[in-house]
């Protein structure tokens, strides 16, 4: 390992709009923070949406440009940014503190940042298709969010893939807005509530389409149309992938406790709950280490719930740093 060890008060680890909405708190709470980004330049998953429709007072802004202002607001405050990779992330003893650690990340390069508190923003990707036109297609025809692109198919005809609850609740959110819905499912029986399944049943618009599979999304500038395992064909404006999510929760995972999808149980404040040394989790908190955005468990991952964890998660963080270092901070 090359040792930069560089020493800040709170690495952020992931520049999606949950990590620089923390940045910017913390450093308008006077703190020496430096976001880590896989990504050159990145604004998380945000860049790849189309329009967003849904964050307050910014209608119909491009999800590219919604990630940008972010992004200019943190530089515009002198954040640093670590254009690395992070690959591991240890707490170790603070040797002063005993109710503290400290946190050394290594990149992808062997160099090591450390910090006296880590805020985890490092997101969670939907589930692909991993079929031929997908990505092609990505923000074209093809999203992963119905609440944030559903708007743009009024009138038109869209396949919904999956048989779990944002399926099911996608397919029924879309029924009152497209003129077509097909619900494709590789099962019969579905994994989401059921008493979803029956409303869908009342709708004349909505044909769930089971035991099928998608195997390609074609058309041209824009998706015309879905081939299936059958070999049945469907005529659609737009698709919409409801395949559950992933996690990046991978490089905290032996700190916290990761619920049964790998999400980090965390609470509004960032706070989680520490993994211990024999592999059970106790309910005590790992001290200093913050989890905000889409890799936390919660109801709503949205834009906007990421922006507010992140406010919250640098909050708590900066209190936890005064208590343990007395800084001062004017939040
Ligand atoms: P999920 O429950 O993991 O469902 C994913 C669905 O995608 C499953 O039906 C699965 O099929 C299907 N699938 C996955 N990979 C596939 C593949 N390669 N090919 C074909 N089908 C594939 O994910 P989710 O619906 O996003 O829900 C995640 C969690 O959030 C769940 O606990 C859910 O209850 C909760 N949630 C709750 C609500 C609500 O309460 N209203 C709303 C949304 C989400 P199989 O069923 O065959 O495995």
């Amino acid at each position: 390992m090359k040792g930069t060890n560089s020493m800040f008060d709170i690495i952020i680890i992931g520049s999606g709009p949950a990590g620089l909405s923390a940045a910017i708190y913390a450093k308008r709470a006077n703190l020496n923070v430096a976001i880590a980004e896989k990504e050159y330049e990145g604004t998380g998953q945000i860049a790849e949406s189309g329009n967003v429709n849904n964050y307050l007072g910014l209608p119909n802004i491009n999800g590219y440009d919604l990630g940008e202002k972010f992004r200019e607001h943190a530089v515009s405050l002198d954040v640093e940014f670590i254009e690395k990779e992070a690959v591991q992330i240890e707490a170790v003893q603070n040797g002063e503190k005993e109710e503290s650690a400290i946190y050394r990340v290594k990149f992808d390069d062997d160099t090591i940042a450390e910090a006296r508190a880590l805020i985890y923003t490092a997101g969670a990707y939907p589930r692909k298709a991993g079929v031929p036109g997908e990505d092609e297609y990505t923000g074209k025809g093809v999203s992963y969010c119905a609440i944030c692109d559903g708007a743009f198919y009024k009138g038109k005809t869209a396949a919904v893939l999956g048989g779990g609850d944002t399926a099911l609740d996608d397919a029924l959110y879309l029924s009152d807005i497209c003129e077509k819905v097909y619900l494709v499912h590789r099962r019969d029986s579905f994994r989401g509530a059921q008493s979803t399944v029956e409303l869908l049943k009342q709708k004349e618009n909505v044909e769930l389409v089971l035991n099928e599979t998608v195997t390609e999304i074609y058309g041209e500038k824009k998706p015309t149309g879905i081939k299936l395992k059958s070999g049945r064909t469907l005529a659609v404006d737009g698709v919409f992938v409801a395949y559950g999510s992933v996690p990046q929760s991978e490089l905290i995972k032996n700190l916290v406790q990761l619920d049964e999808r790998g999400y980090v149980v965390a609470g509004e404040d960032g706070i989680t709950y520490a993994a211990t040394k024999n592999g059970d989790h106790d309910r005590s908190v790992q001290p200093g280490l913050y989890v905000a955005g889409d890799v936390r468990t919660k109801t709503l991952r949205q834009v906007v719930t990421a922006v507010s964890d992140g406010a919250n998660a640098a909050t708590t963080a900066a209190e936890y740093l005064r208590d343990i270092n007395g800084y001062k901070q004017n939040i």
